[in-house]
């Protein structure tokens, strides 16, 4: 799954996924420049219209690719969101957002989940003092994050204290408290929305999988 070119991915449903961090919000992204799926006839066909169970699966595949899980891991976190107490749309999305790895990226520590699932995956994180290099670890309110003191002098690490020092328009969600100085994130709360977007719609996922 994961390894189909992610911009053609993005071509296919024709939306941003923002899966290659900066990429991304640059002229260089591919929906900017080419929004029809690729391929010979990419740009002839307008996209397929899709039946109600196409549309439904599209909006699955598309919250599976943008947080790099797989179907197992994905029904498995659809279970868990059915079981849950509260809306289901929103508790799945709680469930995917508290992930380590994306935790990692929405604080900016790394620019894509990609690259935040191999930071974790290479052991750079400690959860609450303990090494941590489960991507799909579940983080709670009141954990902290820290990168493993062995790491901060990695370039890496210490390129991006730099730049944090100097960027004045980080945007770290209200749910998480990224200390910049000490590149240590408290998990606040449960993920919140904060009235943004959602990339698919939660909805047609729950009817996909109603079926
Ligand atoms: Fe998708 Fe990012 Fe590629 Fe644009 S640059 S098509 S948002 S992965």
């Amino acid at each position: 799954m994961i390894k189909e070119p992610q911009c053609k991915i993005c071509r296919g449903v024709g939306k941003k996924l923002m899966l290659k961090g900066e990429r991304c919000l640059s002229s260089k992204c591919a929906i900017v420049k080419r929004n029809y799926p690729a391929g010979l006839h990419g740009q002839k066909n307008t996209r397929k219209k899709l039946t109600e169970y196409g549309k439904q699966l599209r909006e699955k595949q598309k919250a599976k690719r943008v947080y790099g899980v797989y179907e197992k891991v994905f029904k498995k976190y659809y279970q868990k969101a059915v079981n849950s107490r509260g809306d289901i749309g929103q508790n799945l999305v709680k469930i995917l957002e508290s992930r380590l790895d994306n935790v990692i990226y929405r604080v900016g520590i790394a620019k894509s989940r990609r690259q935040a699932k191999q930071l974790v995956g290479h052991g750079h994180f400690f959860v609450n003092e303990r090494k941590t290099d489960i991507p799909s670890f579940r983080v709670k309110i009141g954990d902290i994050i820290k990168i493993k003191p062995s790491k901060m002098d990695k370039s890496f690490f210490k390129n991006l204290k730099e730049e944090f020092k100097n960027k004045k328009d980080l945007e770290i969600p209200g749910w998480l408290h990224f200390d910049k100085s000490k590149m240590e994130i408290k998990v606040l709360s449960d993920y919140d929305a904060e009235g943004k977007e959602q990339i698919f719609d939660t909805k047609m996922i729950i009817e996909f999988y109603s079926r």
